[in-house]
């Protein structure tokens, strides 16, 4: 169930996506890492522009954080991210102990160009995690979030499927 400050955390990551470009083809995908209230990290996704497949928001979200909190592990933080993280995000999710993880959009709304699995969900990930207290949170302004991606049934031109 999210809340009305996890809808206003949203807010603020829908507007840092929406700074990259208002069209799908820009990769409006943003994340945000909150503890205690306050800010830790911001980022978009940058795989292009640092031509890195691991730049994506959360990544660089985790990056950031860890440095201002001055340690990996980031107990008690929430990441917020305008779409569902990919099973690389996931993972960072898990491995950097945030407590819940609050998205957007969701595989079901989007493209299926955003997800690098035919199957695996990003519940499937948690499920088996050995970390029993992350909780996964999505929907959260889901409309507003999921304007800002390729539609399910839109033709994507394969060259920019980056999952294939
Ligand atoms: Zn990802």
């Amino acid at each position: 169930m999210t809340h009305e400050t996890d809808k206003a955390w949203m807010e603020q990551a829908i507007k840092l996506a929406m700074s990259k470009g208002k069209s799908p083809q820009d990769t409006p995908i943003a994340a945000i890492i909150v503890l205690d209230g306050k800010i830790l990290a911001r980022a978009i996704n940058q795989t292009e522009e640092l031509c890195d497949a691991t730049a994506h928001a959360e990544m660089m979200a985790f990056r950031k954080a860890g440095k201002v909190h001055g340690d990996m592990d980031l107990r008690g933080a929430t990441l917020y991210s305008t779409l569902q993280p990919c099973g690389m995000c996931t993972m960072a999710s898990v491995w950097a102990k945030v407590g819940r993880i609050v998205y957007g959009a969701g595989r079901d709304d989007v493209h299926r160009m955003y997800f690098e699995d035919r199957h695996l969900d990003t519940m499937d990930f948690i499920k088996d995690a050995w970390r029993e207290d992350l909780v996964l949170e999505g929907g959260c302004l889901k409309k507003q979030c999921a304007a800002l991606y390729f539609k399910p049934d839109d033709d994507v031109p394969i060259e920019m499927q980056g999952n294939i």
